[in-house]
């Protein structure tokens, strides 16, 4: 449920309604918007509740979200919500570019990669040092070196350091080292996660579930606002559909869905996506057009020796014409990069 203040409420009757909302058990959010300012409450209360809280002084009115995730919907905030890590924004006119390597492998290849993706306009390094691998047997990251490695190459070149928290366990960890917090498809039905980021300082940014509806994917991200963190951004990733010519099935149209259910930027993986280097590019420039918010890329000094993800990981100078053609599709659609 929402409760939409008048644009002339003051702020005496926005604490009276959000305590008369405390005493009935709720848990209040609050979003002050540039015209109003709007609470949003979890639960439902029930009519006569409703009906209660309707006629206080300084209410406009008060509305049952259509959808299950009022903290993540339209209604609750109606201006996109701007996630910010260090000077970076996800949510703007301006598109925010993620890149760097799947996995952090070593300290010259992420500092090789720091510099490339700085120069380019990227304003955050993203790099895996705890990586979910469907084997067992496969590099699984280099850990707290990795969390290093990422902070110093990232600091060198004025970047936010984007990285997976795959496990509550190493929360704390993670937090110690990265702006952001990503919490990567196979996690996104992990409600404990979801809870523990939703009580960190750090702004998160969570990918789609291979296998999730968009209506699954916005209440993941409803448990870490209802824990307090408003600063979600969301990243579709492709879903797994019976195409095997890619490792998965970019759904763009799920970038103006999201976009008109919810105030959460939403940015586009097309390397996850696709899977294949030669299709990275194409699916970046769609990306654009339909509206995201920002790209995540994957790319690499030497793909064909990458410890993971090689196949679907950039040449530097793929990437570099990667982000020269998205920057004009943004401009043709009101957009810069
Ligand atoms: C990643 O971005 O490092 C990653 C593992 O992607 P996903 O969770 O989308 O598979
Ligand atoms: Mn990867």
């Amino acid at each position: 449920m929402i409760v939409v203040m008048a644009p002339e409420a003051s702020e005496e009757q926005i604490q009276e309604v959000q305590s008369r909302l405390t005493h009935m058990g709720l848990d209040v959010h609050r979003s002050a918007g540039r015209e109003r300012t709007v609470l949003g409450v979890s639960l439902d209360p029930g009519e006569a509740d409703r009906d209660h809280i309707r006629r206080l002084p300084g209410v406009r009115d008060v509305v049952r979200t259509a959808v299950p995730f009022p903290l993540a919907s339209r209604d609750f905030r109606p201006e996109t919500t701007l996630v910010r890590a260090r000077d970076a924004v996800i949510g703007g006119t301006r598109l925010a570019l993620l890149a760097g390597p799947c996995a952090v492998e070593s300290e010259a290849q992420t500092t090789r990669l720091a510099e490339l993706v700085a120069a380019a306009g990227a304003g955050f390094l993203r790099g895996g040092a705890f990586k979910p691998r469907t084997s067992p047997y496969s590099f699984q990251g280099l850990g707290e070196e990795g969390l290093r490695i990422l902070r110093r190459a990232a600091d060198r070149c004025a970047l936010a350091v984007v990285t997976e928290v795959m496990d509550t366990s190493h929360l704390a960890l993670v937090e110690r080292y990265a702006d952001m917090l990503q919490v990567g498809s196979r996690n996104m039905h992990n409600y404990a996660l979801l809870r523990e980021v939703g009580k960190s300082r750090k702004p998160v940014l969570l990918k789609r579930g291979m296998a999730a509806t968009i209506e699954e994917w916005l209440l993941a991200a409803e448990y870490v606002l209802a824990q307090g963190n408003h600063q979600v951004a969301l990243c579709e990733r492709g879903v797994r559909t019976f195409e095997t010519y890619t490792r998965n099935t970019l759904d763009l149209s799920s970038v103006p869905v999201v976009q008109s259910l919810s105030h959460l930027p939403v940015i586009v993986d097309p390397s996850h996506a696709t899977g294949r280097r030669d299709l990275v590019a194409a699916m970046a420039r769609a990306a654009v057009a339909a509206g995201a918010d920002g790209l995540m890329i994957e790319v690499h000094p030497q793909p064909e020796a990458a410890l993971s993800d090689g196949m679907q990981s950039l040449y530097p100078a793929q990437f570099e014409s990667l982000v020269r053609d998205c920057r004009a599709v943004a401009r043709a659609v009101g957009r810069d990069l």
